[in-house]
C-alpha cells in the first residue's frame, strides 16, 4: 500500500531530488521516509492509505447495545421511581398538615411539651377515637386547660400524661387541642395512628347532652371525609385496650351503633 501512494501521489517538483537520490542506490528504498511528513497534507493523497481498519460487525453492533443499555436503564430508573412514589403514596395520600380547621372547631392548641403534645409528628391516621371525659359536668375549655397545665409538670420527676386532640363540650362546643398531624396521649398504644376524641358529659352515666351527641356526629363525620375513612372506621376507646370508655356507648352497645349509623348519615350530607 505503501509504494502504492507514493507512486500516485509523489508531485512532479519533488521528483529531481528523488530522483537524484534513487540515483545513486538503485532500490534503496530507505531513503523514502523523508518525503512521507509532507504526504497526509497533499489533497490528492488516497484515502484508503490513512483510513482506520475495516469496521467489523462488532464495531457496528456496539453502539447499538450501548444505546440500547441505556435505554433499558432509562425505563428501569423511570419504573423504579414511579414505583417508589406510587409504593409509598398509594397507601395513604392523606396530607395531614393540610387539613383545614373549620371554623366552628375552635383552636387553643396545647403548649408543646412532652406530658400532653409531645411534639410527635403523626404520619397516617387508620381510625377516630372516641371518649369520654370521665370528670361530670366539666366544661371542654376546663379540660383543655387542665391538659395545657400538665406541661407544668416536673419532667425529672415525671408525671401524669394526657391529651386528645378535640374535646366536645357540654353545650356542642368543641375545642382543638392538637393538631392532627401530631399525636395525643390518650389511646395507648395506638397514639400513632389515631385521632382522639373527648367529650364531657353531666354525670357519672356518661351519657352525652343532645349539643354534645350533635357536635360528636358533626366533627367526626367531617374527619371521615378529610381522613379518607368512614363510620367503620371510628372506634370506642375500649375496642382500642378495653377500659370502660366512653361509658355510655360500652354499656349501650346499641347506642354504639346508632352512633356510626349516624355518622355515616352526616358523611353522605356533606
Ligand atoms: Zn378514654
Amino acid at each position: 500500500m505503501q509504494d502504492d501512494y507514493t507512486n500516485h501521489s509523489d508531485p512532479v517538483p519533488g521528483a529531481d531530488a528523488a530522483g537524484v537520490r534513487t540515483g545513486e542506490g538503485a532500490g534503496v528504498r530507505q531513503e523514502r521516509p523523508r518525503f512521507r511528513p509532507e504526504i497526509p497534507d497533499h489533497p490528492d493523497r488516497r484515502r484508503p492509505a490513512y483510513r482506520s481498519r475495516r469496521r467489523t460487525p462488532a464495531d457496528r453492533i456496539l453502539p447499538i447495545l450501548l444505546l440500547a443499555l441505556l435505554a433499558l436503564a432509562g425505563v428501569g430508573a423511570g419504573i423504579g421511581i414511579g414505583y417508589g412514589i406510587w409504593g409509598y403514596e398509594a397507601p395513604y395520600t392523606v396530607d395531614l398538615k393540610a387539613v383545614k380547621t373549620p371554623d366552628w372547631i375552635e383552636q387553643k392548641l396545647l403548649r408543646k411539651n412532652i406530658f400532653s403534645r409531645p411534639d410527635v409528628s403523626m404520619r397516617e391516621v387508620k381510625n377516630i377515637v372516641v371518649h369520654y371525659i370521665g370528670n361530670p359536668n366539666t366544661t371542654a375549655d376546663s379540660n383543655q386547660r387542665y391538659f395545657d397545665s400538665l406541661a407544668d409538670q416536673d419532667p425529672e420527676k415525671g408525671g401524669t400524661s394526657s391529651s386528645s386532640h378535640f374535646i366536645v363540650g357540654l353545650d356542642g362546643e368543641i375545642i382543638q387541642c392538637i393538631p392532627i398531624s401530631e399525636i395525643s396521649y390518650a389511646n395507648g398504644p395506638r397514639n400513632f395512628d389515631t385521632v382522639t376524641i373527648e367529650v364531657c358529659h353531666p354525670d357519672e352515666t356518661g351519657k352525652f347532652t343532645d349539643a354534645s351527641y350533635d357536635a360528636l356526629v358533626k366533627l367526626t363525620a367531617w374527619l371521615c371525609e378529610e381522613l379518607k375513612l368512614d363510620e367503620k372506621d371510628v372506634i370506642r376507646h375500649y375496642d382500642v385496650n378495653g377500659k370502660s370508655c366512653p361509658l355510655y356507648f360500652v354499656e349501650h352497645e346499641d347506642a354504639w351503633k346508632q352512633f356510626r349509623k349516624d355518622v355515616k348519615a352526616a358523611i353522605k350530607a356533606q
